[in-house]
């Protein structure tokens, strides 16, 4: 049996059917529209995100190197109104997909009330995992419009180490297993550096599968926030394994890999200024992107959400010049650009901390995901078709 069908099987048969329909339902076929509707805006000039990735609480019970969100300031979340009104507002213009961010997403009190409300909508909720009890998944088993991405970063002691706490795998590891053990959709993510790369083998794929893991997502880390640890960050040609291992792994195991970066040529990109995501914070700033905590308009302005996105001179010149700067990461290659950008639209710092300026200003110009002459284009047909036509650069690198 070929893995594609042995994945189609797995994705049936795994999780409870009724999560596995509301899936390729809600997320699927409506995530699929809602990026046509995104290419036919941009035919008229409109940018208009499909996918909007909401950070809904800044508190988190871990301290992780690289970390960029204000996680030991005062709580600051988006309250339940207001989240409901952003998926109002995105809905009226074809999104169904929503990710969920933080701090840790499961310690904000309304979460499950949230995701009750929007039955029709499906949401990737991004945690460590502490969080999800017996009772947290069965919940998300009754609602079924939501899938875990659960972070996990290496060894115990790695684990410990990458992420400022005690028994940190373990604690996760249960919550992976209650989820598993209410047939939710889970994926498995990692931020991959210097101290975990082990994870980037088969090996440790195989291991994922045996526990009921549909897919993973191995970000590339990313060296920001007020403790960057640059000496965590890949160097190019772990890149470009890490790439060719991802393209090879699909071809071979029933297990899904995700990727943001990669178009189906395998030619870099970058979601922000493409256009096809953009980032709504704690405090309700609209940002370029998670890790560019820097705004012009918030969800509290007199205006719908709609009007401030595709009217903001800041979100439009920050994707502009990302693309004519380059493919890849426009805060790892060019973080005097953002510095120019954020000067040049008076955008204030959307942190607590008030240290985003500094941050940037601190940073070295290094490498990300664009290394021209050594892409890796998709090898497994499903890939290459559902990139080619869902996620590539829509005209930004022109
Ligand atoms: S700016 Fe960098 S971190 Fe933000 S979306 Fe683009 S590639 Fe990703």
């Amino acid at each position: 049996m070929s893995v594609t069908l042995k994945m189609g099987r797995r994705l049936m048969l795994e999780p409870d059917f009724r999560l596995f329909l509301k899936f390729a339902y809600n997320f699927g076929y409506k995530g699929m529209r809602s990026v046509q509707k995104f290419k036919q805006r941009l035919k008229k000039g409109i940018s208009f995100p499909p996918f909007l990735y909401l950070s809904i609480i800044n508190s988190c019970q871990l301290r992780c190197q690289g970390c960029w969100v204000d996680v030991s300031a005062k709580r600051q979340m988006i309250e339940l109104e207001d989240l409901n009104r952003i998926v109002k507002d995105a809905r009226q213009h074809g999104n169904s997909f929503f990710g969920i961010l933080g701090g840790e997403p499961f310690m904000h009190p309304q979460l499950l009330e949230f995701l009750a409300q929007h039955p029709d909508c499906y949401f990737q909720i991004f945690t460590n995992g502490q969080l999800i009890t017996p009772a947290v998944a069965k919940e998300l088993r009754r609602l079924g419009n939501s899938t875990l991405l659960i972070s996990i970063e290496g060894s115990e002691i790695v684990s410990n180490e990458r992420r400022g706490g005690n028994d940190v795998l373990n604690k996760t590891m249960e919550g992976l297993r209650n989820a598993i053990a209410e047939r939710l959709i889970v994926g498995v993510a990692t931020s991959v550096c210097q101290t975990n790369y082990e994870l980037v083998s088969e090996d440790w794929l195989r291991k994922l599968i045996d526990m009921g893991v549909l897919y993973a997502w191995f970000h590339t880390y990313r060296v920001v926030g007020p403790d960057p640890s640059a000496h965590l960050a890949l160097t190019p040609e772990q890149i470009v394994s890490l790439r060719r291992f991802v393209v090879a792994m699909r071809r071979k195991l029933p297990i899904g890999i995700v990727d943001a970066y990669w178009d189906d040529k395998g030619e870099a990109l970058c979601p922000m200024a493409t256009g096809i995501s953009h980032h709504i914070g704690p405090s309700g700033a609209i940002e370029p992107c998670p890790i560019i905590q820097f705004a012009n308009e918030t969800i509290h302005d007199e205006k719908t959400l709609y009007q401030l996105i595709t009217e903001s001179d800041f979100l439009d010149d920050f994707r502009k010049t990302a693309a004519s700067a380059t493919r890849g990461c426009i805060v790892l290659e060019r973080p005097d650009l953002v510095k120019e950008l954020v000067q040049r639209h008076s955008a204030p710092d959307t942190t607590q901390r008030g240290t985003a300026l500094a941050e940037l200003e601190a940073l070295t110009p290094r490498h990300s995901q664009h290394l021209p002459g050594q892409e890796v284009p998709e090898d497994h047909w499903l890939y290459r078709f559902a990139k080619k036509h869902w996620f590539f650069g829509f005209g930004a690198y022109t």
